[in-house]
């Protein structure tokens, strides 16, 4: 199932799941009393929008080998985990607002992990039931500020670096390799498989787990592979997660 949130004439803001016609609207929302409705309303009536909204976003350095030797680093022992802010959220279509402090701002594709249950120290092997789907992200960047900072709070933080979507699908299995791809104006950029992670997602969700409680519609980033570069006012980036879809967002300086 592909699920998705709208705007519509029909319902304000709702739940829904992409059918072959259109958008099934839903009751509730895929961790609470989800169930479907009788509307079905056509997809140019309806605009995507992120299709979940998380207390946290939990990303990971470095979790491919070519991104990091890219980077000029090693790859970690551990995962390097940081945190985006909720606010830094978008959906399809909404534009990346470039900030006036930074002078290099690079695209990172990514899978990301949506999580479906209360999440607290799992187990690898027990990962699986509290993952609801995956769909795709854009993890900005401000390399600029990235390299001054010496952390990443700031490099990550600003509103509209997070696009997310267009839709969770609850049907992937990362461990069977998903391609993970950057296209800018058209260009490909960047091209990796999730078989080529560091650490799998059930590892980076197990260990998440035992730092902090995950909460459903929580998201996790999981890293993103070689090929990461400028993105500039009137860009068009698309991040592509094979069988998630584009996620495409216009580039416009603040
Ligand atoms: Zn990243």
């Amino acid at each position: 199932m592909k699920i998705v949130r709208v705007e519509s004439a029909v319902d304000d803001i709702t739940y829904g799941a992409v059918e072959p016609e259109g958008i099934r609207l839903h009751r509730g929302s895929p961790f609470v009393a989800w169930e479907p409705t009788e509307t079905v309303v056509p997809f140019e009536q309806v605009r995507l929008l992120s299709p979940v909204i998380p207390t946290k976003i939990v990303a990971v350095g470095r979790n491919y080998v070519d991104h990091a030797a890219e980077m000029g680093s090693e790859v970690p022992e551990e995962p390097i985990f940081f945190l985006k802010p909720p606010t830094a959220i978008i959906g399809p279509l909404q534009p990346i607002r470039l900030p006036r402090d930074s002078d290099e701002v690079h695209h990172e594709a990514e899978l990301a992990v949506v999580i479906g249950t209360v999440t607290r120290k799992v187990a690898i092997e027990d990962v699986g039931p509290h993952i609801l789907g995956y769909t795709a992200a854009n993890d900005v960047t401000a390399r600029d500020l990235q390299r001054r900072d010496g952390q990443w709070t700031r490099a990550k933080g600003f509103d509209t670096f997070c696009p997310l979507g267009p839709a969770i699908d609850t049907d992937l299995d990362p461990a069977e390799g998903l391609s993970v791809i950057s296209r800018v104006n058209g260009d490909i950029r960047q091209t990796g498989s999730t078989v080529d992670m560091v650490f799998g997602v059930g590892e980076l969700v197990s260990r998440v787990s035992q730092i902090m409680t995950l909460l459903p519609g929580d998201v996790i980033l999981t890293g993103t592979p070689a090929g990461v570069g400028p993105i500039t006012d009137g860009d068009r980036v698309e991040v592509e997660v094979e069988g998630v879809g584009v996620l495409v967002n216009p580039v416009v300086a603040a």
